[in-house]
């Protein structure tokens, strides 16, 4: 049972998992508790990051999460948060044209996000009213007199009542701080946590100045024996985007096994070789005015947590909680139903019998 009174919420990472689980959490915190996110990075998104060229004159690109797909399952049991995403403009049916599909089939319909995909994740972030500190590493978790303490790598101290970390698990694995001996203290825990594993991918964003035109009849395409690409999307085709004052973008990933075998190399030597592969796909590709590498070392969860419990409960009082796409599964849905579990953890150990606050 948790006994603190909840005057102060921390959320470690601004992703799906963080943003959706403090928006479901201001509606069961009593007024006036604090829900603060904070994140590593310099904006929101975590994997749904959309990335804007440094010159500011071009579209965005999505790097990480593409499309937003959602099965019959997920059609009937999110419905009313997928119906306000499409109510909002922030969701919407795919209608472009996908080469050589890989994830075709009846019981899946794709989504696009007009705006980005980190569109999704910002819309949470206002509906929870959260505070959000960017540039903010955290290193290390501490229980001090029923408070949690975390640390930054900068050395920058935040006391809250109760955390909940949807960082990947191998970075809450590298935590300092009693965190560590709450892990030791439950093998079972310990263990299924270090057996979670992720893909690792790279991912290329290319911008252009307005007035340039891709002409391809694809906005989307897969290449399935390629050593090195993956995918390529022309991010704004794909989005349903035609905006002439600003230039196209498009998106290339990697394979995972080109991933893992580069994994160490420096992001922006493997963004060269990635161009190559690129330009001998896609010869007639004009020149772009800017190109973006990023490495996702943890791109989509591989093995999940064993049985897939939404989030784990590290400890009671304070409430230590550990969730995100690795204790569901890699998409918005799987975020979502994390963020469920931990906001059904806080309700019950609230002692609130009748949770009114379901997607
Ligand atoms: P994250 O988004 O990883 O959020 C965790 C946050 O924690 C990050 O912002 C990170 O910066 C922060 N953080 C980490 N460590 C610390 C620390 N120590 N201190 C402070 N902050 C920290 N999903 C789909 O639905 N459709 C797709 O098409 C799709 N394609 C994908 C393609 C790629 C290449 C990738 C990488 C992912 C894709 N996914 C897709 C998966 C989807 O992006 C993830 O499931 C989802 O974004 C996970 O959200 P999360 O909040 O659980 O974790």
């Amino acid at each position: 049972m948790i006994k603190t009174a909840m005057e102060k919420i921390v959320i470690v990472g601004a992703g799906m998992t963080g943003a959706s689980s403090a928006a479901l959490l201001r509606k069961v915190l009593p007024n006036g508790a604090v829900v603060k996110i904070v994140d590593k990075s310099r904006g929101t998104g975590g994997r749904m990051s959309t990335s804007r060229s440094s010159t500011g004159k071009s579209a965005t690109v999505d790097l990480g999460a593409q499309y937003i797909s959602i099965n019959s399952h997920y059609a009937k049991t999110h419905q009313s948060f997928h119906e306000e995403l499409m109510s909002q403009g922030l969701l919407k049916p795919s209608t472009c044209v996908i080469e050589n599909d890989k994830f075709g089939g009846e019981d899946i319909k794709q989504y696009v996000t007009p705006a980005g995909v980190s569109s999704l994740v910002k819309y949470f972030v206002k509906q929870a009213g959260a505070e959000l500190m960017y540039d903010s590493h955290v290193s290390k978790v501490d229980v001090e007199d029923n408070k949690v303490k975390l640390t930054t790598l900068k050395g920058d101290v935040e006391l809250c009542d109760g955390v909940i970390l949807t960082m990947p698990v191998p970075q809450i694995l590298q935590l300092d701080g009693s965190i560590q001996n709450l892990i030791e203290s439950q093998p079972k825990v310990k263990e299924n946590l270090e057996n979670v594993s992720y893909s690792m991918r790279f991912a290329v964003g290319i911008f252009y100045d307005p007035g340039v035109t891709l002409s391809y009849p694809w906005a989307v395409k897969y290449f399935r024996d390629n050593p090195c690409v993956c995918f390529i999307s022309i991010d704004n085709k794909k989005r349903g985007i035609e905006n002439s004052s600003v230039g196209p973008s498009a998106v290339i990933h990697t394979s995972v096994h080109f991933g893992m075998k580069h994994i160490e190399e420096d992001k922006e030597q493997v963004k060269n070789i990635i161009m190559k592969h690129v330009k001998e796909l896609l010869p007639d590709l004009p020149e772009p005015a800017e190109v973006k590498g990023h490495k996702w070392r943890y791109s989509q969860v591989h093995k999940s947590y064993a049985g897939e419990p939404g989030c784990v409960v590290l400890s009671n009082s304070p409430p230590i909680i550990l969730a995100g796409d690795a204790f569901s599964h890699s998409n918005l849905d799987g975020c979502l139903d994390s963020a469920q579990s931990v906001n059904d953890a806080f309700v019950q150990s609230l002692g609130l019998d009748h949770p009114t606050n379901r997607l």
